[in-house]
């Protein structure tokens, strides 16, 4: 089992200020959590940031720390009436990187006074000794596990890991780092990235994402190849009609020979099973083509603190079939910045539509209570590729800020009848179910991602 810790940017700069801004001073505060479980990770998302306060520290110099038990019987009381978890986290400002002996001893006291405050939930310990170094482990049947992976997610994407690479780059990358240094191909080579689609945008993302060196990537995709995908489609072949395109796409990541990772769900995320397997992604790309699958990305991102960068493409022609505008969209969403609803890139009314059947459908139609059934959207390979490699330089963007640390954009519009890219920030809309921060982080719930599931025996 991996253990790891999810923050959003503001909070874990809470965190770092309430611990380690008293210069030559340790301090201490609690993180209470939600978790997302799943058979390869432990995951702790943060809910709530609790600092000591300034009356609850017994003794408090530069090497030692002692805290009045009434601050953490508070804050476990607190916990347990919300079923959250307890990181107590304190700091080494003198830098000391791992936990001291003394902090050994004192820790179990406090870990056996959770365990029994606490039953069935897992708690744990940190210790900050910068700003991106610090030790974390979590008390598991009475023995200490390593928290080897801290996510910050904001305008930048951090993956802080306690791991320790000693391995060449492979020479397959040698010009890209050249561009973006060791570092970052390092961190690629750690990430697991979800792409939700493998049609024309799809295809063309993980293409690239395998061919940068991604350690791992889940292609999630229920549809099946068709004669009219060979012309945009990477991996497709006319021989490889009729197979399903998370598969193909696998084959494809496997047939490149680099020691990628991968792995391929053969059915649509808007099944609960399939759905789950997305929690054990640090992003995903949403590439799809309809709206429910976006809506179920924007909760994923929402509650389990993983980004996703949606992409789509939009031809659009008058009723002579002359175009009239072809445009490529990139959308960056996490908690705190506009959802694909606010912005209104989908809406609750088409999502309701998707899941009625062709009859129903028709029916709607005729009544003129909906639009005609759509045809096949029309899409050609230099669109569907140009957007796809947009997506990528956004995922490149968060994970250095190379475009620039002040950036604050977080969609991008690729104009391509006129030559044109643009690019917007909106301030997301107060009503909208992004903004209700009860669930930000939420993690694992009994109606998973909020919603209803219809029955998960079909495809
Ligand atoms: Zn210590
Ligand atoms: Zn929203």
């Amino acid at each position: 089992m991996v253990y790891t810790l999810s923050f959003l940017e503001n909070q874990y700069a809470q965190l770092t200020e309430s611990v380690l801004s008293r210069s030559g001073l340790e301090g201490a505060a609690y993180l209470l959590c939600n978790r997302s479980v799943t058979d390869r990770e432990y995951k702790y998302l943060v809910k709530e940031i609790v600092p000591v306060e300034d009356k609850h520290y017994i003794t408090r110099t530069a090497t030692s720390l002692k805290i009045d038990s009434s601050s953490y019987v508070n804050v476990t009381k607190k916990a347990k009436l919300s079923g959250l978890s307890v990181i107590f986290v304190h700091s080494h400002p003198e830098g000391f990187k791992e936990f001291s002996p003394q902090d050994n001893i004192q820790e179990e006291k406090l870990h056996s006074f959770f365990d029994v405050r606490l039953p069935g939930t897992l708690n744990g310990s940190l210790v900050l000794s910068s700003n991106n170094t610090y030790a974390g482990r979590v008390w598991v049947s009475r023995q200490w596990e390593k928290i080897s992976r801290i996510r910050v997610i904001g305008k930048q994407f951090r993956f802080l890991d306690n791991s320790n690479d000693e391995d060449a780059i492979p020479e397959f990358f040698a010009r890209q780092v050249l561009v973006f240094g060791p570092e970052i191909q390092k961190l690629l080579k750690r990430l697991h990235i979800g792409v939700i689609g493998a049609g024309g945008t799809g295809s063309a993302v993980i293409e690239q994402l395998t061919r940068l060196g991604v350690g791992e990537i889940s292609v999630f995709d229920g549809d099946s190849l068709e004669k009219s995908n060979v012309s945009r489609v990477y991996g497709s072949k006319v021989s490889r009609k009729r197979r399903n395109k998370a598969y193909v796409a696998k084959l494809n990541i496997d047939k490149i020979g680099l020691p990628t990772i991968s792995n391929s769900y053969t059915n649509y995320i808007t099944q609960e099973s399939i759905a789950k397997k997305l929690r054990d992604c640090d992003l995903v790309f949403g590439c799809t083509d309809n709206q429910l699958s976006r809506a179920i990305l924007t909760q994923l991102s929402l509650r389990y603190f993983i980004p996703l960068i949606d992409v789509a493409v939009a031809i659009n022609s008058d009723e002579n079939g002359l175009i009239r505008d072809i445009t490529g969209r990139v959308t960056t969403f996490f908690p705190s910045e506009a959802c694909l609803f606010c912005r209104r890139r989908i809406n609750s009314r088409t999502i309701q539509l998707e899941t009625l059947s062709k009859a129903e459908r028709r029916v709607l139609a005729e009544q003129r209570y909906a639009p005609a059934l759509a045809t096949d959207d029309p899409a050609v390979i230099m669109f569907t590729t140009a957007v796809s490699s947009q997506a990528i330089s956004e995922l490149f963007h968060r994970l250095t800020l190379f475009v620039g640390e002040d950036r604050v954009s977080t969609e991008v519009l690729l104009f391509f009848d006129q030559t044109r890219i643009r690019t917007n920030r909106e301030t997301p809309k107060s009503d909208c179910v992004c903004q209700n921060t009860k669930y930000w982080g939420r993690g694992d719930s009994r109606d998973y991602l909020g919603m209803t599931w219809p029955d998960s025996n079909n495809s």
